[in-house]
């Protein structure tokens, strides 16, 4: 297909397991700067589609554009460099290294200033791991081990880990799984703040959260799209209510 303006276009994609297809025919487009919701029954394919996005599972057929270059066939680590960060549903920070050393090993290598001028670039990394403790909210716990924190906290610094690469696409896998109304509204401010200058893709079940967050919401369900819409579009469609919410 041509190029499009959007940030990720995904086109007849489709992945086999033993014959069954997780994610059939599926086409999916984000917008630059947009905050993408997924939701959808248990199975329906939605963490499948971020490991075909993120390189960790092979697409059987189809493609995967981010900004109209081919995903599908690159390794994983190409497609973290070319922008595309994305987060697993448990955290997998370093429990006994300290909020600051967690953000400053996220640090993408090979950036910046090296040799004689190291500290340069001891600078950057400091002034990144800084601005991301006050994105996230946890400015004041720099210094603390990252096994101490909260559950909520845990996931945040595991955002704040992707966002020291500063992706222009983010991936979440149920990122308010666990957490409490508190974290889970702090949460909601968080990735409204972070979308600012880049795309993301959330998935989630919880659809006041959904609400609070999503420009535009997207229903799987089998391995194929359902519906798509705003929340008000997706939640009055008799499909959606079927195989879905009225449940
Ligand atoms: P969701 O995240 O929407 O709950 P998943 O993407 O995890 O759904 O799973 C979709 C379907 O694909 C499920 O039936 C699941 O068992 C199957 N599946 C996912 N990954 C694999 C795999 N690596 N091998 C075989 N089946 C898989
Ligand atoms: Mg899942």
């Amino acid at each position: 297909m041509s190029n499009t303006d959007f940030v990720l276009a995904v086109e007849d994609l489709t992945v086999s397991f033993d014959g069954f297809k997780a994610i059939d025919a599926l086409t999916l487009y984000v917008d630059k700067n947009e905050l993408r919701v997924i939701i959808g029954p248990n199975g329906a394919g939605k963490t499948t589609l971020l490991d075909l996005i993120c390189g960790k599972t092979r697409a059987s057929a189809g493609s995967i554009k981010f900004k109209n270059a081919e995903m599908s066939r690159l390794p994983e680590y190409q497609i973290v460099r070319s922008g595309i960060g994305r987060k697993f549903q448990t955290p997998s920070i370093y429990e006994n290294l300290s909020v600051f050393q967690n953000l400053e090993v996220s640090f993408p290598r090979g950036r910046g200033v090296f040799g004689a001028l190291a500290f340069k670039r001891d600078a950057e990394v400091r002034d990144a791991v800084q601005s991301v403790a006050a994105e996230i909210g946890l400015a004041d716990q720099l210094a603390l081990e990252a096994g101490l924190l909260s559950h909520g906290q845990k996931q945040w610094l595991e955002i704040g880990m992707l966002l020291m690469q500063d992706p222009e696409l983010l991936m979440l896998d149920e990122p308010i799984a666990g957490m409490s109304v508190r974290e889970r509204e702090l949460t909601a401010e968080l990735l409204k703040r972070i979308c600012k200058g880049r795309s993301m893709i959330v998935i989630e079940h919880d659809m006041d959260f959904v609400k609070q967050i999503a420009h535009k919401v997207t229903v799987m369900h089998q391995g194929k799209i359902l519906a798509e819409g705003s929340m008000e579009q997706v939640q009055a469609d008799p499909k959606v209510i079927d195989v879905y919410l009225g449940h």
